[in-house]
Parts: C-alpha cells; sequence; structure tokens
C-alpha cells in the first residue's frame, strides 16, 4: 500500500528563462513549496506545456514526463568530469522541454552525504575504493537518497502519473511506494568520459542500473 504523505502545497510559481552553456535555450516555470517533508529548498521547473502558470485543469491527458535529480554542485554547475550529472541535465531539461514535464531538483548532494562527505569519497576512490565502498567508509549508507520530497512535489502540482525518466528502478520503487503511478520508464542516455568511465560502471554494477556501456565504449558493465 502506498504510504499517506504529509501534504505539501505550492509556496511560489515564477517563469525563469534558461540558457545552457551550449546555447540551448528554453523557458521553465520555477515552483517552491510549504510542507516538504525535510524541510530544505527543492524545487520544480516545469518544461514544455508546463512552463505556463499552474493550471490544476491541465491533469488530463498523458502523463507528463518527470525526472527528479539529485543536485550535484561539482557536476550541474562546474562541469565534473568525476560523474554524469551535468550532461543528464541538460539532455534532461532537453526531453522534458520537448515532451512536457517537470524537472525535480533535489537538495541531496552527494547521494544524500552532502557535499563536504562527497569530496572525501573522492578522496577515497583515489585511492581504489569504488563510490559505494568510499561511502561505507565514511560511516554512510551507499546511497543515501529519498524520493519522498519527489513525490510530494508531484502530488502539489496535481500530478499522480508520470513518465519516468530515470535509468535508476530504485527511483521508480520508491515513487511508486509514496504514491505516484509510474506509467512509463524513459531511459537516459549515457554520457561517457575518461575521467567517469569508472563511475558509471560501478553504478550499472553495484546499483543495478540499466546502462548499457559496452553500446557507447567498449566498457564492460561488470
Ligand atoms: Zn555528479
Amino acid at each position: 500500500m502506498p504510504r499517506k504523505l504529509p501534504t505539501a502545497t505550492i509556496r511560489t510559481q515564477v517563469t525563469v528563462p534558461l540558457r545552457f552553456a551550449d546555447g540551448y535555450a528554453t523557458t521553465a516555470r520555477v515552483f517552491t513549496f510549504n510542507g516538504l517533508a525535510d524541510g530544505l529548498e527543492h524545487v520544480a521547473f516545469g518544461l514544455g506545456d508546463r512552463s505556463g502558470p499552474f493550471n490544476p485543469g491541465q491533469q488530463s491527458g498523458p502523463p507528463p514526463l518527470v525526472r527528479p535529480h539529485s543536485e550535484c554542485l561539482t557536476g550541474d554547475v562546474f562541469g565534473s568530469q568525476r560523474c554524469d550529472c551535468g550532461a543528464q541535465l541538460r539532455e534532461a531539461v532537453e526531453l522534458i522541454a520537448d515532451a512536457g514535464g517537470y524537472l525535480l531538483y533535489l537538495r541531496q548532494e552527494g547521494r544524500g552525504i552532502g557535499l563536504y562527505a562527497k569530496l572525501d569519497a573522492y578522496a577515497l576512490q583515489d585511492t581504489g575504493l569504488d563510490t559505494y565502498e568510499a561511502n561505507l567508509a565514511l560511516g554512510h549508507g551507499e546511497d543515501e537518497r529519498s524520493y519522498l520530497v519527489a513525490a510530494q512535489m508531484l502530488l502539489a502540482l496535481g500530478v499522480s502519473r508520470v513518465a519516468l525518466l530515470s535509468n535508476n528502478p530504485d527511483k521508480a520503487e520508491q515513487l511508486r511506494h509514496f504514491g505516484v503511478t509510474v506509467a512509463a520508464r524513459v531511459p537516459t542516455g549515457v554520457h561517457l568520459s575518461q575521467a567517469n568511465a569508472r563511475y558509471l560502471a560501478t553504478k550499472a554494477r553495484r546499483g543495478d542500473h540499466t546502462l548499457d556501456l559496452r553500446a557507447v565504449g567498449g566498457i564492460g558493465s561488470d
């Protein structure tokens, strides 16, 4: 049975024109919320046919394309090549703008362990541990992310059915658990670079992600 969630409500909505480093531009309706369970400042970006003022009557029709994206300061803002977050974020914005839906920007840096701990984990990885082993060595879980607030945000936006843009089965499972129907799953692309190849291979092996690294770089996923 889906868990009964504390109700969140839309706090503010405002239009923000976006332009990325490669020149891609679109317009977002950015939503803030009251009542999110962890009290953090998570935001939703409405894109495509969801980029206008919130319209409760828009809920019929196909489910919106939704990506819960966990904040990654180094990847999202600075283009770090240690992970694929920046490229995934950029791809997600365009796919969602084309299809209509929401990007949920979740303030859970470094798989939920925080920025400093993530950088500590990078230092441990440089001694030979993988992402998950490094988090455990620091006393954290392998992955401390929760999608409870993502479900709260969607329900506040009147969305109870989504097409989920993700390779991560845990996201779909958690959203279902929190009462959001995942009507379809849309895989994201794989963004392979020299520096993140090992990270992606670990993610595929340990997190049970559906990534086919062989298709893009001749790197096996186990
Ligand atoms: Zn990242």
